[in-house]
């Protein structure tokens, strides 16, 4: 099966090498024999929303995401009825901000941003920086623990009725306070996480990728053959133990 990305000004949202998160999903399908074919959005391109099957915004500085801003509210639009239409989404840090309704800087400016997701995102006096272990149910019955990085100044506060991406074991995630991380909005997740993610996240890589084979092929998400992932169960135990000797949250 082909399986078409987009990815969001990979030129401007690419902190921490957030693009690997690309690189992980290309060889987890290939190795299962399948294409990902990923074509760069950039500012001014038409973002067409039966294009793709998983969009990919990726984090970066409140500098980039000034840049971008306007163009990705332009291509609103398109990322609602992408995702109404069961186009898989991960939109990272900087990404996920402004997949919400807004970013409102230090210098109290506001960013206006999508509106997928159901949050606003102000920015703090402190940076919320460390390893950050998580417990996440995508599928109701089926908890699966997710360990990430993150380094943000904004808080993002969801609206009540959100579904957060995850709940924060360790770490600070959404506000530092709320104990959530991320948001979910049916096959599209915003996160805080990068480092990047998927590599020691191999469940959650093949959770997007299924999604996005469901909107490729029209029907349900396939089961995809199992894979050794030894050295990604390593990676993940390492980067669990540094956020477990971080502490609770804080
Ligand atoms: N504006 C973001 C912040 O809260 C940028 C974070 C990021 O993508 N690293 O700091």
């Amino acid at each position: 099966m082909r399986v078409v990305v987009g990815h969001l000004y990979p030129d401007y949202l690419n902190i921490y090498a957030d693009r690997g998160n690309i690189a992980v999903l290309s060889r987890r399908a290939a190795l299962r024999g399948h294409e990902l074919d990923v074509r760069a959005v950039g500012i001014g391109d038409r973002l067409d929303a039966d294009a793709y099957d998983l969009l990919y915004v990726g984090g970066g500085q409140d500098r980039e995401q000034a840049l971008v801003a306007p163009d990705l509210v332009e291509k609103g639009g398109a990322i609602h009825q992408a995702s109404a239409s069961g186009v898989a989404m991960l939109a990272v840090c900087g990404g996920y901000q402004l997949l919400g309704r807004g970013y409102r800087g230090r210098d109290g400016s506001f960013m206006s941003g999508v509106g997928l997701f159901p949050h606003e995102t102000v920015a703090g006096t402190t940076r919320m920086i460390g390893d950050v272990l998580l417990e996440c149910e995508l599928e109701p019955g089926s908890r699966r623990s997710l360990a990430g990085f993150e380094n943000h100044a904004g808080r993002t506060l969801l609206d009540p009725e959100a579904t957060p991406f995850g709940r924060v074991v360790f770490g600070f995630g959404n506000d530092g306070e709320s104990g959530f991380e991320g948001c979910r909005v049916g096959r599209a997740i915003g996160t805080y996480l990068h480092g990047p993610l998927l590599p020691r996240n191999a469940w959650l890589a093949d959770w997007l990728l299924t999604q996005a084979m469901a909107h490729s092929s029209g029907g349900e998400p396939p089961v995809l053959e199992p894979l050794p992932d030894e050295l990604e169960a390593e990676a993940f135990r390492v980067a669990a133990e540094r956020a477990r000797r971080r502490g609770g949250r804080r």
